[in-house]
């Protein structure tokens, strides 16, 4: 584990990578020609994704322009767009009297919108939504008004335009107290290509462990905490095992479009449906190499497991945070398979560094907490990857598999 090698890379790969782009293919290539030079060989694995182009984004507050961005996948409004009164919805309960007052109206939630605030808006006869985002001590040099997307089984149960805005210019509309709002939408929407890049190396066995790790951004992100610091340590546990013949056989998967709902993990388990009885495990690594920051593993997988790393890290002298839960990353496609396995990550601490945003910056890393992460890594996978049998159960706990449903089918587990 060269951490210093790894944080060179980690430089090449920092420049905005958003699913479903052309940054996001030369990120690709980039990790392609990595593995080329080490003397391996990488497929790329393409897959469908919704894009569009947005002509029109536009809201009026009674005749009061705001800027905004459309979401995309909303679908379009009327020419002339969508006038309705203004609502401000503070929270949601289904008994509320948001309830009431949201029907026939544009409505503002407070930040982002969640699955469940979606289903109660477009249920209660809601048509269309404001979200914001950001803090209202930004300012527009110093920040990014964010693009959204609405994602695909949300607009699957009910398509609503929505914008999002400025965290200050919401406080403004509020403050404004509109009767009515515009909401104008144009937007192209086609499919288009990402890709997950990927990598075997055959071991003795034929049982397969798989190392994941997105390799996308978010727009306006060069993406370096979330996740280009867990694309680089994958590519160190290649280099290691080219070196070290592993017991079993290891594919590592570089995946596509994560931040857009886990799209290149899903479309890997969809395209080897027939493959996964071999995979036995999955290691993923999102987050890591801030100054400041917290070691955590989170373990999708027996309580047992849970014990036995958190003896392990003690045993060897680190210092991590070891729990059994499910982790909002790519191990989840997995785990809906029935396929164990563990998060590797280095969460922030507290105002020391940013997620999701132009502030996402090699600024608030280093090669030395990039490396406290990879040693731990490389210590659980030598054991974990040679172990004489497979100590860890292929199957999902009860608990936990309700929970990998819930995160996967939010809507289904609403109605
Ligand atoms: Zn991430």
């Amino acid at each position: 584990m060269d951490a210093k090698r790894a944080f060179s890379l980690l430089k090449k790969i920092g420049f905005t990578r958003m699913g479903g782009t052309n940054e996001e293919l030369q990120a690709a290539n980039i990790l392609v020609d990595e593995i080329k030079s080490i003397g391996g060989q990488a497929t790329i694995e393409e897959f469908d994704v919704n894009s569009q182009t947005i002509k029109t984004q536009k809201l009026f507050a009674d005749g009061v322009e705001y800027e905004v961005v459309a979401y995309g996948n909303s679908g379009n409004t009327a020419k002339d767009g969508l006038t309705a009164p203004f609502y401000y919805m503070e929270y949601f309960t289904d008994n509320d009297i948001a309830k009431f007052e949201a029907k026939g109206k544009i409505v503002l939630t407070n930040s982002y919108m969640s699955l469940a605030t979606y289903k109660s808006l477009a249920d209660t006869g809601c048509v269309g939504f404001i979200t914001f985002g950001g803090d209202v001590l930004d300012k527009k040099s110093n920040s990014d008004l964010m693009t959204r997307e609405l994602r695909q089984p949300l607009k699957d149960y009910k398509t609503l335009p929505g914008v999002n805005m400025r965290a200050a210019d919401a406080m403004k509309l509020v403050k404004q107290k509109p009767k009515n709002i515009t909401i104008k939408i144009e937007q192209d929407e086609f499919k288009t290509k990402s890709r997950n890049v990927v990598a075997e190396i055959k071991g003795e066995l034929d049982e397969v462990i798989v190392f994941t790790a997105h390799y996308d951004s978010v727009n306006f992100s060069k993406g370096v905490y979330d996740n280009g610091s867990g694309s680089v340590l994958l590519m160190e546990m290649y280099r290691h095992y080219t070196k070290v013949k592993p017991r079993r056989t290891l594919r590592f998967i570089w995946t596509g479009c994560e931040e857009r709902g886990l799209l290149g993990s899903k479309a890997y388990v969809a395209a080897h449906e027939q493959e996964l009885s071999k995979i036995v495990f999955c290691i993923n690594v999102d987050v890591g190499a801030p100054v400041l920051g917290t070691e955590r593993i989170v373990v999708t997988a027996e309580e047992s497991l849970t014990h036995a790393i958190d003896y392990m890290t003690k045993e060897l002298g680190h210092a991590i945070q070891v729990k059994s839960d499910i982790y909002s990353s790519d191990a989840i496609p997995f785990a809906d398979k029935g396929i164990p396995g563990v998060n590797f990550m280095r969460d922030g601490a507290p105002g020391c560094n940013h997620i999701h945003d132009r502030n996402d910056t090699m600024f608030y890393l280093s090669s030395d907490a990039l490396k406290s992460t990879g040693e731990f890594l490389e210590k659980f996978s030598d054991r974990y990857i040679n172990s004489y049998v497979f100590p860890v159960p292929r199957k999902i706990p009860d608990d936990i598999k309700k929970k990998v449903d819930k995160y996967l089918n939010p809507i289904k587990d609403l109605l």
